[in-house]
């Protein structure tokens, strides 16, 4: 092909335990996704969910075993982290019942959907978009993808998040105000799933800011554990 320049690599994730790469086509994220999360974001916890992207060359990728080096970004001065568990699209469709939704679900991984707080505050009072808190470079830390199969019963899990050995955030994924299967059935209504799209299913309360020199380590019970230092 005579293209001008080379194109962009693809993005993958490794396959846990498995071997072989799961290629990545969209990063969704849903927004306010746990009830005690909403209210310390100053809302109820009760409304439609909502949804918001990253580029696929946001994703830091961090093989299992490994601590991914994500730089402190440029223009924020509170660097937040949200623990989520990712949900990885292996089936395409719209228009998906819930009830059909989780055939298209091809495995799970932990992800963290760091924000820049300060700039997201800063668009949601102006009634802007959140792409410059949300969508930077090495915004979405991502562990390996953990097939359904291989996978324990992630939908009703710990999920937690300590900041240097402190814990920060502590919950379960069965809290989820949307499950995967519902959140899946309403993303798909407004654009067409495709195999390799990620879905960040939102966090729980105790996002908070991270500082240079941090490591945090993300779990989600019955998957390979997140690690990452802030440099
Ligand atoms: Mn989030």
């Amino acid at each position: 092909m005579d293209y001008l320049f080379d194109p962009p690599a693809v993005v993958s994730l490794p396959i846990a335990a498995r071997g072989g790469r799961f290629p990545v086509h969209r990063v969704y994220c849903v927004g306010r996704n746990y009830e005690d999360h909403a209210k310390e974001m100053g809302f109820t916890g009760r409304e439609p969910p909502f949804f918001f992207l990253k580029p696929a060359d946001a994703l830091l990728v961090v093989p299992e075993g490994e601590t991914g080096r994500m730089a402190y970004p440029t223009l924020t001065r509170d660097l937040h982290h949200e623990i989520e568990l990712v949900v990885a699209i292996g089936k395409g469709g719209d228009s998906i019942r819930p009830e059909h939704a989780m055939e298209h679900v091809w495995g799970y991984a932990v992800g963290l959907d760091m924000t820049r707080r300060d700039l997201q505050s800063d668009m949601k009072k102006q009634g802007r978009p959140w792409c410059i808190g949300k969508a930077f470079e090495q915004s979405a830390p991502v562990g390996p993808v953990t097939p359904i199969a291989e996978a324990q019963d992630v939908l009703s899990a710990e999920i937690a998040l300590s900041v240097n050995g402190a814990d920060r955030q502590r919950s379960t994924t069965a809290k989820l105000i949307w499950s995967v299967a519902e959140t899946i059935a309403h993303l798909s209504n407004a654009w067409t799933l495709q195999p390799g799209d990620l879905i960040f299913t939102g966090t729980p309360e105790g996002v908070g800011a991270v500082s240079r020199g941090d490591t945090l380590v993300g779990r989600v019970a019955g998957l390979p554990s997140l690690r990452v230092q802030i440099v």
